[in-house]
């Protein structure tokens, strides 16, 4: 397989495979060569000019990433600021029972215990095995400092 850099009637430069030399004079003498952007069949090979780095429509390199939608640091540390106060706040009203939490949700959720609003500590095994026994609980946005630690 060879490939040639070809041009258009209409200035379009493309690039196009033939198996050989010969074949892509057959082919284009068989007008089965035509530009891909205008459709044009006044094909012939574009003067190769390896000082100009620009290629005419040929797309250079993988396409970049799209980038704009990410949204500035500052806003993502004022949202996880948003969160962090709401979740503060809600847990105004919930008692911190540390390690205990998985023990004492499962508690209340199995009226061993008055529910009340708790938050604390577990392990990821110990929320798997709540969330299949079908005891509420949701993880926290954000870490919370154990109280015993904030001294
Ligand atoms: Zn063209």
């Amino acid at each position: 397989m060879i490939v040639f850099d070809l041009k258009c009637g209409g200035g379009h430069v493309f690039e196009a495979w033939f198996g050989s030399s010969a074949a892509w004079e057959e082919q284009r003498a068989a007008g089965l060569v035509a530009c891909p952007i205008c459709g044009d069949g006044e094909v012939a090979k574009a003067v190769m000019a390896p000082n100009v780095g620009a290629k005419g429509n040929r797309a250079a390199g993988p396409i970049p990433a799209p980038s704009g939608d990410a949204p500035p640091a500052e806003v993502v540390k004022a949202a996880m600021e948003m969160i962090a106060a709401a979740q503060a706040k809600m847990l105004e009203t919930s008692q911190w029972v540390g390690t205990a939490f998985a023990d004492k949700a499962r508690a209340m959720h199995l009226g061993d215990e008055p529910t009340a609003q708790i938050h604390g500590q577990a392990t990821a095994e110990q929320a798997q095995e709540l969330a299949e026994e079908g005891v509420p609980v949701a993880p926290l946005l954000v870490p919370v400092v154990p109280p015993e630690r904030r001294n």
